[in-house]
């Protein structure tokens, strides 16, 4: 790990990659020892990565599987459920299902269809959904926040994807721990935003963590791959370049160094169906998608 000036063997590596994530943890304040956890899992190297490093941490973190529907009876959504489940199962975890067809009618391949959103891709409904059901399952089983495996190559290209557009309400709001800024509104940590996707999935390959490979079939083509390839090619050339750019970016902010509009605290109340808080009046965008 060049940008740490560190070479580590197996077993030193998981040491390492442990006690990093909990200084992580702490110094982003992100929960206490006697905190509930849902972490979000997608049967990925990140999600199962992480869950592994919070439960050898002591953390009481159960974890949420959110089944889309993609690729039918065998495809993406139905094994990589098999992979969470299995991991729950080998670990004695708790692992709360959801199943997108079973619980509103529709999967989101179909819903996405129906509403003609996306132009073709369901992303767009996909992740509304995907949204909603967290906050839900979060405030529902009341966890003192949502961990999710974003790692340090997503919330660069993010990052990248922002600054190059100068969108400033966005680079305002990024950051490791989201807060719940209304009672209706869960809290969302990125344990692993400091770690490198390579250090991550080497730690799944060294746990002997059986994890989904393929990603999901809608991800091709997906802007923030672009960004991660430019972001792999100035690492080749520059190593340490994406852990510099994302931790300076942080620092800068805390230190106010950036001129940043202030986080207006938008205007929110209960949607009429669901309760979710929203600022749409009426309904909130996910239950207009279903209606
Ligand atoms: S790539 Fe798109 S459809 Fe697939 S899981 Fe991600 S957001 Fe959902």
């Amino acid at each position: 790990m060049r940008h740490h000036r560190l070479a580590l063997c197996a077993e030193h590596f998981l040491d390492w990659f442990v006690s990093y994530t909990q200084r992580t943890i702490e110094e982003f304040h992100m929960f206490s020892s006697s905190d509930r956890l849902l972490v979000a899992v997608s049967g990925g190297k990140d999600s199962l990565a992480l869950w592994d490093t919070l439960a050898r941490l002591g953390y009481q973190a159960d974890g949420l599987y959110i089944g889309l529907g993609i690729g039918g009876d065998e495809g993406y959504s139905a094994a990589s459920q098999g992979k969470a489940q299995a991991f729950a199962d080998a670990h004695g975890l708790t692992l709360h299902v959801v199943d997108i067809k079973k619980t509103y009618g529709e999967s989101i391949p179909e819903l996405a269809r129906r509403t003609g959103r996306g132009r073709g891709k369901p992303c767009s409904v996909c992740g509304l959904v995907k949204r909603h059901v967290m906050n839900r399952v979060t405030l529902e089983g009341g966890y003192a926040a949502l961990a999710t495996g974003h790692n340090l190559d997503d919330e660069a290209a993010v990052l990248l994807q922002n600054t190059l557009r100068w969108q400033t309400g966005y680079l305002a709001r990024q950051a490791p721990v989201l807060e719940a800024t209304h009672p209706g509104l869960a809290r969302k940590v990125k344990p692993f935003c400091r770690l490198y996707e390579r250090e991550t999935a080497a730690y799944a390959l060294v746990r002997g963590i059986d994890y989904i490979y393929d990603e999901c079939p809608h991800a091709s083509g997906a802007t923030t791959i672009f960004y991660k390839e430019l972001l792999n090619r100035l690492e080749g050339h520059s190593p340490g370049t994406r852990h510099s750019f994302y931790l300076d970016f942080l620092r800068a902010k805390k230190k106010g160094q950036l001129l940043l509009p202030a986080e207006e605290e938008p205007d929110l109340h209960p949607c009429q169906q669901c309760g979710q808080p929203t600022t749409a009046p009426g309904l909130c965008a996910f239950c207009r998608l279903w209606a």
